[in-house]
């Protein structure tokens, strides 16, 4: 399998060979194509698997090929994770893989003062990564706007459980318009994690490393 028979636009497969990946991890080769399809995902995969790649990658893909109808400070896909450790890398995988494509990305978490963030997402914006807390803090001011999420992924869904953000990203779905694509990556399968996989997938695609 390589990246090329797996779709992806040329963009991406030009940026994927400036990183030097020649071939897609197992959860990439399988996660890809689900996610191309347009179809909810439900992933099992633990850091190191190549999980972040197996997710941006097929997102970028699907929105430079859909025309955008997002205004200024509306994100396409916003992307949940439990820590700013792992936000940040997040956002710069968004970087690195859509470095050929004219998509804006941002990181918000919590920690740091909110102004800069506020100035920051008055501007074009496209992908959004973020913690459930501070996230809510700018819906909560209005100075986010959810209303044009096409994507919605939830990355390490089964440590924001243990770090008690089940309610917060309750409050968040709650934001975002209905139709949407949703891809859940979790490490582990506990009830909780299906009870939330229930809730929020539609006829999922499953992949499991
Ligand atoms: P992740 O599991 O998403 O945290 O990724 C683990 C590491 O594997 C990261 O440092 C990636 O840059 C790297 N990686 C992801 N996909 C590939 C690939 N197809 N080939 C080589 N390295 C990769």
């Amino acid at each position: 399998v390589s990246f090329a028979s797996l779709g992806l636009a040329e963009p991406l497969l030009r940026a994927l060979s400036d990183a030097g990946y020649t071939t897609p991890t197992p959860i990439q080769a399988k996660a890809i194509p689900l996610v191309l399809s347009g179809g909810d995902l439900l992933a099992g995969a633990q850091t190191g698997t190549g999980k972040t790649a197996g997710f941006t990658l097929p997102v970028l893909h699907l929105l430079q090929q859909k025309p955008a109808q997002n205004k200024a400070g509306q994100p396409r896909c916003l992307i949940l994770t439990p820590t700013r450790e792992l936000a940040a890398q997040v956002e710069e995988s968004v970087k690195t893989y859509g470095k050929y494509l004219p998509f804006k990305s941002m990181v918000i978490f919590g920690g740091v003062g909110i102004n800069p963030q506020i100035d920051r997402l008055r501007k074009s914006l496209d992908i959004l990564v973020a913690t459930p807390g501070r996230l809510l803090d700018h819906a909560g001011q209005k100075t986010i706007d959810l209303s044009a999420v096409e994507i919605l992924v939830l990355d390490e869904a089964d440590r924001m459980l243990d770090m008690g953000f089940i309610h917060d990203i309750k409050k968040v779905l709650a934001l975002l318009p209905k139709q949407r694509q949703n891809l859940l990556f979790s490490a582990t399968f506990s009830d909780e994690i299906k009870e939330l996989a229930d809730r929020l997938l539609h006829n999922p695609g499953f992949v499991e490393v």
